[in-house]
């Protein structure tokens, strides 16, 4: 039997799409700290209640967003990101889809309190299951913007049982955030859950932050490391080969300030450790590697910790060659004759 074609309504769209962009509790922490950087916070409290799963809670002193405005926040693909193709391949912020929002929307009971330095208040919407409920209202709080997401998943039920225990999806929305703090030592951070403090990184340099988040075996076996050659710079730290793990659990690579996990940066970490550590162990490592945004395309899926660049080989040659080079030195250091 042949059945009608019928356009979706939007609800139904961002709920689909939500499926993709909101996995987790820790995916909602991505996508909410995305926007408070891209909005140039500078002290973010982040509040979650049972692992994110019944609460999410994040404050940022961003610009906040014009009460005029409000409305398109949490419209499909309404975005002050970008406004081009053009913008699309220089893309320096973090979001740029315009949907992150919309789908949180969709299947959570969201509100965004928001205040620019314009107003003399806050101004806040609430949408319940991605129904609006009513205009945007006078609120309270400080300049900036507060997204609070409860009960995820409350009206899609068969997703909400794929959410594991509460301590396993705070561990993701931890290790979530580690990312993100470790991509932006200037900003401060502080993580409540339950009601507690668990974690406060006040601003400071990426030294401090290394420390602060990978903890003590890291930072007396850490080695820095610079390198630079043409487009491309990396900075960061790595560690010797007298420390390893037997996870690749502490390397972090951000590519342009975004967390990635790429298989080129991956492979030539692994190869330039391939013969000073033994086995599958693994080493430690954040590096941050700089590039023409024009080199690298990062519009390759919406959870975005896959990058494709343009020159993968010479990216790859590159790391290669920095980590080489940082251990090489590291070695020449702690070479004590009387010990060989
Ligand atoms: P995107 O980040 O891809 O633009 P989002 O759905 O995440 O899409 O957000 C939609 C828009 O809402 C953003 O482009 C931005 O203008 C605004 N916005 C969202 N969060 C914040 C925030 N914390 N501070 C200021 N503006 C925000
Ligand atoms: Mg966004």
């Amino acid at each position: 039997m042949r059945k009608v074609i019928a356009a979706l309504p939007d609800t139904l769209i961002s709920q689909i799409a939500a499926g993709e962009v909101v996995e987790r509790p820790a995916s909602v922490v991505k996508e909410v700290l995305e926007n408070a950087i891209d909005a140039g916070a500078q002290a973010i409290t982040i509040r979650l209640e049972e692992g994110g799963c019944q609460r999410i809670s994040i404050q940022d002193d961003g610009s906040g967003i014009a009460h005029t405005e409000l409305h398109l926040a949490i419209q499909r693909h309404a975005t002050s990101k970008i406004t081009s193709l053009a913008d699309l391949e220089s893309v320096i912020s973090l979001g740029f889809r315009g949907e992150a929002l919309a789908s949180i929307a969709s299947v959570s009971r969201f509100s965004i309190t928001t205040r620019t330095s314009e107003d003399d208040h806050a101004w806040q919407i609430q949408v319940n299951g991605g129904q609006t409920m009513g205009d945007a209202v006078p609120s309270s709080g400080p300049i900036g913007t507060t997204v609070d997401v409860q009960d995820l998943y409350f009206n899609t039920p068969a997703r909400r049982k794929f959410l594991k225990s509460s301590a396993t999806e705070l561990g993701h929305c931890l290790e979530l955030i580690r990312r993100i703090a470790l991509s932006r030592p200037d900003i401060g951070f502080a993580i409540w859950h339950n009601g507690k403090v668990i974690e406060r990184w006040a601003s400071c340099n990426i030294e401090q932050r290394v420390d602060a988040i990978l903890g003590q075996e890291f930072q007396s076996s850490k080695i820095a490391l610079e390198h630079i050659s043409g487009p491309l710079t990396v900075r960061g730290f790595i560690s010797k080969p007298t420390s390893s793990r037997a996870r690749a659990d502490q390397q972090y690579s951000f590519v342009n300030g975004r967390f990635v996990r790429d298989k080129v940066i991956q492979h030539a970490i692994r190869s330039a450790y391939q013969d000073v550590l033994h086995g599958d162990r693994q080493p430690m490592v954040v590096l941050s590697l700089e590039i023409d945004p024009q080199l690298v395309d990062v519009n390759v899926h919406p959870a975005k910790t896959e990058v494709r660049f343009r020159e993968g080989g010479a990216v790859h040659q590159f790391i290669y060659k920095a980590i080489q080079h940082a251990l090489g030195t590291a070695a020449g250091q702690s070479t004590d004759p009387s010990t060989q």
